[in-house]
């Protein structure tokens, strides 16, 4: 008889551990919607950047005209949303409600409206338990190392290599991936996995 109740203790403790709940941070763009298409890719994340400093630095846009076009380059038509990952986002929301996800865009204050817009047209306005944007404007790879450290992040998907090269340095806690659909060659630190779909992380999850 002790056996029998023995087994069922642990057949519960599995069946518990499969529930244990993850807090799952998302990137936004080129992961969950894409670049305009008329423009290549490498361009936009080259003029994203500083190129006159040694360490990892992006470009803050302060002057109105730069932040125009910003803007209009963040437009929804030009932001298609990534359907393969977004409907896992909203399957995992759905069926595994046990799970915390979070949006953890580095996108500038100036951003913050259409954002918030973008993010009721493609219905993933209630799918996170919070939307973190980088509302002070702070380096994008700082903002987010302090979003992963508050938020307690298990694991976390970007498209920016060397981004998640800082966030893999600062928080040994969190597991990365690099969202890499197009196969880019790249050496990439063991600890940080490359997937090709978000989809993909669902292994990684108890
Ligand atoms: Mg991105």
């Amino acid at each position: 008889m002790k056996g029998q109740s023995g087994k069922k203790t642990q057949q519960r403790e599995d069946d518990m551990s499969r529930f244990v709940p993850q807090n799952i941070g998302f990137d936004f763009d080129r992961v969950l919607v894409n670049y305009p298409p008329f423009v290549p890719a490498w361009l936009i994340d080259w003029l994203y950047r500083r190129h006159d400093k040694k360490t990892l630095t992006y470009r803050i846009p302060h002057s109105k005209t730069e932040q125009t076009l910003r803007k209009i380059s963040h437009f929804h038509l030009f932001r298609p949303k990534i359907s393969t990952n977004t409907n896992f986002i909203y399957e995992l929301h759905q069926n595994h409600k046990h799970h915390n996800l979070y949006l953890i865009s580095s996108r500038y204050k100036f951003l913050e409206k259409i954002t918030h817009k973008l993010l009721r047209r493609y219905h993933l306005a209630d799918v996170f338990s919070s939307v973190n944007l980088n509302t002070k404007n702070e380096q994008p790879h700082l903002f987010k190392e302090k979003a992963i450290k508050r938020l307690k992040i298990n694991l976390y998907i970007d498209d920016d290599l060397d981004l998640l090269k800082h966030l893999h340095k600062t928080c040994p806690k969190t597991k990365f991936f690099w969202y890499n659909p197009t196969h880019k060659m790249a050496s990439v630190p063991s600890g940080i996995i490359p997937v090709t779909q978000v989809a993909e992380i669902q292994r990684y999850l108890p």
